[in-house]
């Protein structure tokens, strides 16, 4: 089944065909880890790792990197008012990320490269966008030369002469034209720098996309991805310089660009306060609910974000994990699980997770209509796909909010219950009954003996 992805680039849907079926490449913008991210930032990744699952069932070598961008101006920001290295910043908050990532169940990309390792290619290719006359050095800065890429703004659909007309009152005086846009910057004695042609100094933002994907995907890529707030000026940017260091060779062949979140209607934004940490949201909701909410919508549009919305995907959870819970004595070969034709053909229709998710239902209706094998199988296979369902149902049940309940001292308590209801003491097995609704604990008494499960929101 062949796949097709809305490209920007062309503003068209297109069958996916890479140009070397033995080595597919994919580039995702990673963070700039000076905080810790919110959720809306767990959108790209989310989805994209659906895209990586998808891409490796149907070629042999997917390589995607997603990076880190760990030299920035809020990252030295803070380093300075804690009085402590770059390298410290960003290695906290890149270790937060990582794990915070791999809650969501998101697979770790093939390689993720941090710009402070790249310095060397960054600086060779601004050499070679000055020598090529692209760029231009002056005052410590080196920047590049926009009018020089006649192609400047195709990406995003802008109009070089409308971005020149609409610029702001230059602030910077060496610039030579108001749309020019830095590569290289001066660094101050107490700001990070390295020695370069042009003095002491850090890479702009843009350039380090460009010349680590080249480092290790090649000049040319299948898929560049990234949130549509990145479209201009970041990937234009990466266009520029890309296709121009590169002789006019075509930088990505596919750009990727999902939808941003809002909350309650309302943009995310510092500014109104409503921005969600996802590392605190991890703590109060289970990951699996923050993951299948991520892609319950197509990932092109924008998705609001509410707590009735992910009170909605724990319902949902609750209920496949019923089925699978019930089906637990029904055994099945995870290691060989199959991929229901209806959800790959859902993927495979510019990833189509919203209709992906409608077909898990149906699996999830049939499974717990026929009990067998075959069933709990593709409904497995289907989750795995989307990664989702993939943890134990005991352990999904007895898990409140973001983290587990003590499971030992429900358990000590179901027991005390058993032998009170033995010895005909109903007050006491009420009153435990009663404990353990407080502690958010729901009981449920049937033929294969209690079970419990936790309240989640
Ligand atoms: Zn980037």
């Amino acid at each position: 089944m062949p796949i097709s992805l809305y490209n920007s680039l062309t503003r068209r849907t297109e069958t996916f065909a890479p140009l070397d079926p033995q080595r597919v490449t994919m580039y995702l913008c990673g963070p700039t880890v000076y905080s810790y991210v919110h959720i809306g930032n767990a959108r790209g990744p989310v989805v994209f790792d659906v895209l990586a699952r998808l891409l490796r069932r149907h070629y042999p070598n997917v390589v995607y990197a997603r990076n880190i961008t760990d030299v920035d101006d809020k990252i030295n920001a803070a380093a300075l008012e804690q009085g402590v290295g770059i390298e410290t910043i960003a290695g906290r908050f890149t270790a937060a990320y990582r794990e915070d990532m791999a809650a969501l169940g998101i697979a770790p990309p093939d390689m993720e490269p941090c710009a402070t390792a790249h310095i060397a290619p960054i600086v060779t290719m601004i050499e070679k966008l000055i020598s090529d006359g692209h760029a231009y050095a002056v005052e410590g800065h080196v920047l590049f030369d926009v009018a020089s890429y006649p192609d400047y703004g195709k990406l995003s659909g802008r109009d070089t002469e409308e971005l020149i007309a609409g610029a702001r009152v230059e602030v910077a005086p060496y610039k030579k034209n108001p749309v020019d846009f830095v590569l290289w910057k001066p660094s101050t004695p107490e700001l990070p720098g390295w020695e370069s042609p042009w003095g002491r100094g850090r890479p702009g933002w843009h350039i380090e996309c460009s010349a680590m994907s080249a480092t290790h995907l090649g000049e040319t890529i299948d898929i560049h991805a990234g949130g549509v707030d990145l479209l201009f000026p970041h990937h234009e940017n990466e266009v520029a310089q890309s296709t121009c260091a590169h002789g006019g060779k075509t930088f990505s062949r596919w750009w990727l660009h999902n939808g941003m979140l809002t909350f309650d209607g309302r943009k995310m934004s510092k500014s109104l306060g409503n921005v969600l940490q996802l590392h605190e949201m991890l703590k109060r909701h289970p990951a699996e609910a923050l993951r299948l909410r991520l892609m319950s919508g197509h990932y092109r549009q924008p998705l609001d974000w509410s707590d009735a919305a992910i009170a909605q995907s724990v319902s949902t959870l609750d209920g496949w994990y019923r089925v699978l819970r019930d089906l637990a004595h029904v055994a099945v070969d995870t290691a060989q699980l199959p991929v229901p034709a209806a959800i790959e053909a859902a993927l495979c229709d510019d990833l189509n997770t919203p209709q992906a998710l409608a077909e898990i239902s149906v699996l999830a209706d049939a499974a717990r209509m026929q009990g067998t094998p075959e069933a709990k199988a593709v409904l497995l296979g289907g989750g795995a796909l989307l990664g989702l369902l993939q943890q134990d149902p005991e352990a999904w049940f007895k898990q409140a909010g973001g983290s587990e309940v003590d499971a030992t001292k429900v358990e000590a308590l179901l027991e005390e219950r058993r032998a009170a209801r033995a010895a005909r003491d109903f007050a006491r097995a009420d009153a435990i009954r009663a404990e353990l609704s407080a502690m958010g604990v729901t009981i449920e008494d049937g033929a294969q003996g209690t079970r419990w499960s936790v309240a989640k929101t």
